[in-house]
């Protein structure tokens, strides 16, 4: 184990296991100005080392995650918070009044001291924003397809200052406070700090006058017209990515994507489960026991389907490729027909009679059927 040797934070700190936050903290602090390089020039190694150790056991010890984490695993808990990395800015900044005598803090922020040197930086390449547009398409539509414009509205580069937003010419000058750089660094002793720069906020440059076009935004909403083709087959919730008719992106970043999100209207009978159809069909007890040909609305034209003699309520007849077509190139999906075998409710006088005369002729067999043979099941196969 190579962390056997690591001194304990406590002791390191020299405060006790039970030292309150306040204790730690001005332990720490004490350590800092004892051990801080700059005021051990004749032992400079000795006091980075120093410096290092006790900066590392306050960021552990002044975190009551970390610090519990360490009471029971000791440096195996903390593993991630130790070594060289192991503090962050933010104890610089609890401890200016500390540093700030050393370092100068008040004296760098107050003057963009640290902005010698004047380098033009590159401001942050960003890619656009993505773009969101909601279409509703009826159930023809999405089965057949469209070609269609849509108008969309997007923030646009403002042409006459180029995005910028400040005055063409003269209007964008280098900020002064990080030479351009858009950050400001330190370089104290053994470690750097770097801040975004305040007065830029990390642009490198600022602007002295507006561009009049954009009032300075750099943006101006223009509103396009976009050609969209939506392959057949859609349905909700599929998403057409139109690449690069999102925003545009900042600092000669890549524009961003527009996602056409549909919405796909349910049919008046046709169910639909990926790019199968199903659909019922009532039939009456005549075509089901004597069998017939019937036509059934489909996609594009009316299908013919075939009821065979003696077909009971809930078969289901299966016509391949009468589906939807596949959006994505694949083949087309099946059309299912459920049969309905429809009871008569309002005989005349004469039908009635005709059925009591067949029924006389049928056999009667009123007992459970196998589950097996249910109608249910077969629909429960199929549909899912
Ligand atoms: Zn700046
Ligand atoms: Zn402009």
């Amino acid at each position: 184990m190579a962390q056997h040797n690591r001194r304990d934070y406590y002791e390191i700190l020299e405060v006790t296991k039970s030292a309150s936050q306040e204790e730690v903290k001005s332990a720490y602090r004490k350590a800092a100005l004892k051990w801080h390089p700059d005021r051990n020039p004749e032992k400079k190694e000795t006091a980075e080392a120093k410096f290092r150790e006790a900066t590392e056991a306050y960021s552990v010890l002044s975190d009551a995650e970390k610090r519990s984490a360490y009471d029971r695993f000791g440096h195996a808990g903390v593993s991630s918070a130790g070594g060289a990395g192991g503090f962050n800015r933010t104890i610089f900044e609890e401890f200016q009044d500390v540093f700030g005598d050393f370092f100068g803090f008040e004296d760098v922020f107050g003057r963009g001291a640290a902005a010698a040197g004047g380098a033009r930086g590159r401001a942050r390449v960003q890619r656009g924003s993505d773009l969101r547009y909601d279409m509703r398409l009826t159930f023809d539509e999405a089965a057949a397809g469209v070609s269609t414009k849509i108008r969309l509205p997007r923030q646009d580069f403002c042409e006459a200052c180029k995005g910028t937003g400040g005055k063409s010419g003269t209007g964008v000058v280098a900020c002064e406070t990080c030479g351009g750089r858009g950050q400001l660094h330190y370089q104290q002793g053994f470690f750097a700090i770097s801040r975004t720069c305040p007065n830029c906020q990390g642009a490198g440059q600022v602007i002295r006058e507006k561009c009049p076009e954009c009032k300075g935004r750099g943006r101006l909403e223009r509103t396009r017209t976009i050609d969209v083709r939506i392959p057949p087959g859609v349905d909700s919730q599929t998403r057409i990515r139109v690449p690069g008719e999102g925003e545009p992106g900042a600092n000669g970043g890549p524009a961003g994507d527009l996602y056409i999100v549909l919405e796909v209207k349910e049919h008046a009978f046709f169910e639909r489960r990926g790019a199968d159809l199903y659909c019922t069909i009532p039939v009456s007890i005549a075509q089901a026991a004597l069998g017939t040909d019937i036509t059934v609305p489909g996609i594009t034209a009316e299908e013919k389907v075939s009821i065979p003699e003696g077909t009971q309520t809930g078969s289901i007849i299966r016509l391949k490729g009468k589906g939807l077509p596949d959006p994505h190139g694949g083949g087309k999906g099946d059309l299912y027909v459920c049969i309905r075998v429809i009871t008569p409710t309002k005989l005349t006088r004469e039908q009635r009679r005709m059925l009591q005369q067949l029924g006389e002729t049928l056999g009667v067999e009123n007992r459970p059927a196998d589950r097996n043979s249910s109608f249910f099941e077969k629909v429960k196969d199929i549909f899912g």
